[in-house]
């Protein structure tokens, strides 16, 4: 029998094996690709300066202090460290990300 694969999975911001709880403020609605990059990790390094740092936590920051849309919405930057490493880590900015973008404005439900 063939497994089914889910699109989308509850992640635990905070691993349970760091404490964690399954309270609502812990769980985050991701995708199969950054919920397996993000893994167990709580911290990744800033990509400019190398140092180890928070990754963002949907649950209680904002997300436009952290990142911003390029000019035609293809890519995302990140303005601090914690919203770099985000990035960097779930590989936000890779070409087939990229290029779902581009098919998602060309059909007019991107940016919202
Ligand atoms: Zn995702």
């Amino acid at each position: 029998m063939k497994r089914r694969r889910n699109a989308f999975h509850i992640e635990h911001i905070i691993p349970l094996h760091r404490n964690g709880s399954d309270e609502l403020e812990n769980l985050a609605f991701a995708c199969d690709g950054c919920n397996s990059l993000k893994w167990t990790h709580i911290e990744w390094p800033d990509p400019e300066s190398g140092q180890g740092v928070p990754l963002f936590n949907s649950r209680k920051e904002e997300w436009s202090v952290h990142f911003a849309w390029n000019d035609d919405f293809t890519t995302l930057t990140g303005l601090t460290p914690e919203g770099r490493a985000t990035l960097d880590l779930v590989k936000m900015n890779q070409p087939g990300l990229v290029n779902v973008r581009k098919a998602l404005i060309a059909i007019g439900v991107h940016p919202r």
